[in-house]
Parts: C-alpha cells; structure tokens; sequence
C-alpha cells in the first residue's frame, strides 16, 4: 500500500510519483503495522517503522490533517536536543531549522500596567539553543517527510477513527471506521501502536487485555487540572520583533487572578502571534460567552492595550467557541510493551507518559521514545520480540525520572500559589550562585541539567545537590550556634 492522504477512506498508492525513497529493507515483509494517533509520535512512529523495513503501515487520525488544529491544540513547541537528535538520524533536522524560530536567548518583554515596558534578556533553558515551532507545522514537516520518502510504506488515513477490540479468536483486531462511524475496514495487524495521546483508548485495551504487561500509575502535579486555550493575537500591533517572547501581563490583585498570556518567539511573516491562556477553571473568562464581553475583560485586565487592536473579531470568536484543554496529571504506564503469539503491542508518547507542559518535554520526550525505538529496531533487525524488550529497557528508569522531575520542576508556573513560586525562584537564584562559587559540588537547577543529562542522570544530580544543599544548611545553622554559644 503507497502512501496517500486520505480521509476516511482506504488509500491507493498515488500513480507516477517518483520522489525519492528512503524506505527500508524489502523482502523481509512483517505484515500491517497499526499506528493510532497522528500527532507527533505517531507520525514520527510510522517513518521509523518505514526506515526499519515494515512496508505496510497504515497510520490513523481521526482530525482531518494537520490544520486547523482547535485552539486549544495550537501549541507553540520549544523543540530542544531531543527532538533534534531524534530528527538528525531521520534526516528531517533541516526542515525543523527550516520551519521553526532558533532562539539562543530569550529576549523576554513584559508588557504590564507600568508606563515603561520591561525587557529582560535571560539564557535560554538549553545552552544548544530552543526551536520554537508551532504544533501544526511540526505535524506539516513529518506528514511531508512520509510524502517524500516513505510512500510506498505508509498510508495515512485522516478522518479515521480506530476501535481496537477482540475478535471471536480473542486476537486484538483494529477497526477503521469514518467520521460517520462506518466500518471502512478490519485489520488483524502484526503490530499495533498506540500514538493516540493522553487519553488513549487503545491503552485502556491493551491494560485489560494484557494486564501483566501494562499498568498505569498517577501522581498528582499542582498544576493538573488548569485550563488552557490559544489566542490569536496580531503580529505587528505589539510593536515588537516576532523572536521577541512576550508577556502581557494584566494588573489585577490577587496575584493568584492575574491575567498573564505567553506569546513564544514566531516567525516574521506569521501574521499573528499564538498566546497561551492558562488558568484555574473556577476564572470568571471561561464562563464568559460574546465576543463583546470577552474584549471588555481583557481591556480590564490590559488597561495599557487598546485590546480590540490585537486582537481580530473572528480570532475573537474562535476563542470563544473552542473548548479549552486541560493539563492532564501525571500519568505514566508501567510497561510499553506486549508480545503475543499472533501479535505484538506498543504504547508510545502521551499514551505512556503525559504531564502537564511546566517545562516543555512532552514532545521532546515522545520523539527520544522513538529514537531508542529506532535503535532497538535496528540492533535487533529480525527479533521483533527482542527489539521491543530492549526498547522498554532503555525507556523505563528515564521516563519514570521524567514523571518525578515534572512533579517538583516548575509546577507553579502559572501564578496558582504567589509564595510557592517566590520560594521556587529563591532556590533557581540558590542554584546559580551555587553553581558558580562551586560546581564541582553543587549542579545547575533541574530545569538544566534535564537539557544536559539523560532524565535519570538529571534526577540523580538533582537529589544529590539538594542533599548536599541540606547538609550544608544545617551545618551552617549549627556553626553559627556554637558560635554563639546557644
Ligand atoms: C493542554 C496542553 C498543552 C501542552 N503544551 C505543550 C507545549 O507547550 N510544549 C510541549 O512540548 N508539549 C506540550 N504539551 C504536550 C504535547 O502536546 C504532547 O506531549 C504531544 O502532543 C504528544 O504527542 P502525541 O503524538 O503522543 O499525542 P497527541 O499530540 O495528543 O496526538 C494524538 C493523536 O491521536 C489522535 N487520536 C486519538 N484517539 C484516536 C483514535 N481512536 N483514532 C484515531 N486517532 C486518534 C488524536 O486526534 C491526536 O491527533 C501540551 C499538552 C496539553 C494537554
């Protein structure tokens, strides 16, 4: 089956193409691979199945396309080495350099109710530089990339929903059916990936199925549960450069009901800018329904903005009529695969591991779970069940890392506890100063070393300093006791 983009639909191979191929070993076929989920992993997860040889894989979204995404999927990714490496042994790093905003710096502009703006330049996170790019170009470059070179492996079926059920034999089967909720067809795969995100239904199968091979464990983050959408916001009516990362920030006391929208750095000729709105779901501007009132309230909040000339009428009503997302918990499965007779099972990105977006590793995490997904494959060309034990290997002890290190790294981000976030840049201010005197005993705040280091390594560091931090502390306070003779 060639590669096609189709919705709801079966794909025939488009005639006369001749692009160029980078398709893997033929002749040694493995049968159907089943990707569900077309986001980042998934689409990124049927070109390494490509390059690995499978030479049917079929992948299945049920959104038509990459865009127009909903607003509260319009994402702006700060796509760090992760993804980079993930992206050089693909051979699509250029594209990515291509299509996104390479920052070395983040040139902050706060824009509050003081008459001056406030410009702060700081060190972006990752010293090799952030490419910041929004959601529905990456998912544009991986689409582009399967077109060009993996056409004759992958087929991608938009509007396509997948139910995976037990047939009569008990063997995991995958039902593709169209928006309308017709069968279009029944696949019995070799291989079936669940790519589809933080609520995946084919994980939940897969744990009752294989219950052995698959758990899920949940842990609570102060910032699960806000609520977030994007809003459009015209690119020159802010009067500064598109690298330029902007806060507008609204004036409104308690600190907790500050309005605050994040606009990433973008690309020059993007006509407008995507804004991040992250709040409690009890805020009055969810529960707020015509365009006229929602201007009002955020003229409130920006009295030093004349709010209707950023912000269109019709980017205006698309806020208003998208349903906004909810960061998720923090939720990771305790095994990523199964292997039975007839078949094997993976689970992969969101579906395995989610958390909410404090640091920005969910993407960056999901493209390394398909770099050492590629490794594996290679190193065991002919062992399926082999390959996929090494993969869940190598994955484990970092993801269950990532799950820790998101739980304490920047979860008051968004202003839910006014003390929590001072005492969090009281230790980020500790760090540096730490590390500069010694860093040979003392690393650099998690929110680095994530960037240097393998989650594990990161986390391991981490602890360590702040035991070391603690022993300091207490010997200092019983110094200074004996000092005074207490
Ligand atoms: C509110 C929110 C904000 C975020 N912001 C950021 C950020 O700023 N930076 C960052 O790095 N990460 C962010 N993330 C995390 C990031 O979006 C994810 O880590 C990343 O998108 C995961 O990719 P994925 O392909 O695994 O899942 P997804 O991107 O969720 O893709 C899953 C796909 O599967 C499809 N699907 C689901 N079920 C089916 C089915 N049965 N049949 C067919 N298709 C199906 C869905 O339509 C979807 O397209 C955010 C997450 C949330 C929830």
């Amino acid at each position: 089956m060639g590669f096609a983009v189709v919705n709801g639909g079966v794909c025939k191979r488009p005639r006369g193409r001749s692009l160029c191929r980078l398709d893997g070993e033929k002749g040694t076929s493995n049968g159907t691979a089943v990707v569900v989920g077309g986001g980042p992993t998934g689409l990124g997860c049927a070109m390494v199945l490509a390059k690995q040889g499978w030479d049917d894989v079929i992948v299945a979204e049920r959104l038509p396309g990459c865009g127009p995404q909903s607003s509260s999927r319009e994402y702006t990714y700060a796509l760090k080495k992760r993804t980079m490496r993930f992206a050089e042994v693909m051979g699509f790093d250029d594209q990515l350099r291509h299509e996104g905003v390479a920052i070395d710096r983040l040139l902050l502009e706060v824009i509050d109710k003081s008459p001056e703006r406030k410009r702060v330049e700081i060190n972006a996170y990752d010293k090799d530089g952030v490419l910041y790019m929004r959601r529905k170009k990456l998912l544009k470059v991986l689409t582009d990339q399967i077109k060009d070179h993996y056409y004759s492996s992958v087929s991608i079926m938009f509007e396509t929903q997948c139910v995976v059920k037990k047939d009569e034999s008990d063997k995991l089967v995958v039902e593709l059916r169209n928006l309308e909720g017709d069968l279009v067809k029944t696949v019995l795969p070799k291989l079936i990936l669940a790519c589809d995100g933080v609520h995946s239904k084919v994980r939940t199968t897969f744990e009752t199925t294989y219950p052995q091979s698959f758990g899920r464990k949940i842990r609570s983050s102060p910032s699960a549960g806000l609520l977030y959408k994007a809003l459009r916001i015209k690119g020159e009516a802010l009067n500064t450069s598109m690298h330029t990362s902007v806060i507008l920030r609204g004036g409104s006391k308690p600190r907790e009901r500050y309005l605050q929208v994040g606009l990433f750095p973008s690309h020059e000729e993007d006509t407008r800018r995507i804004g991040s709105i992250v709040l409690p779901e009890d805020n009055d501007l969810w529960k707020i329904d015509n365009c006229d009132e929602c201007y009002e309230y955020f003229q409130e909040h920006f009295p030093r903005i004349s709010v209707r000339d950023i912000i269109d009428l019709d980017d205006m009503k698309l806020f208003l009529s998208s349903t906004p997302g909810r960061f998720p918990h923090i939720q990771w499965s305790t095994g990523f695969h199964s292997v039975s007779e007839n078949a094997a099972y993976v689970i992969l990105g969101d579906a395995a591991h989610s958390t909410p977006p404090d640091i920005g590793e969910g993407v960056n995490c999901c493209m390394e779970d398909l770099h050492v997904l590629h490794d594996s494959l290679q190193r065991h060309r002919n062992d399926l069940a082999a390959a996929l034990e090494d993969f869940e290997d190598a994955r484990r002890s970092d993801v269950e890392a990532l799950m820790r290190i998101t739980g304490y790294a920047h979860p008051y981000l968004y202003n839910q506890n006014s003390l929590m976030k001072k005492l969090w840049t009281a230790e980020l201010a500790l760090r540096v100063v730490l590390n500069k005197i010694l860093p040979i005993a003392f690393d650099q705040h998690i929110i680095f070393l994530i960037n240097e280091y393998s989650y594990s390594e990161a986390l391991r560091r981490d602890l360590r300093t702040k035991t070391r931090i603690y022993f300091l502390t207490v010997a200092s306070l019983s110094g200074l006791l004996y000092y005074l003779n207490i």
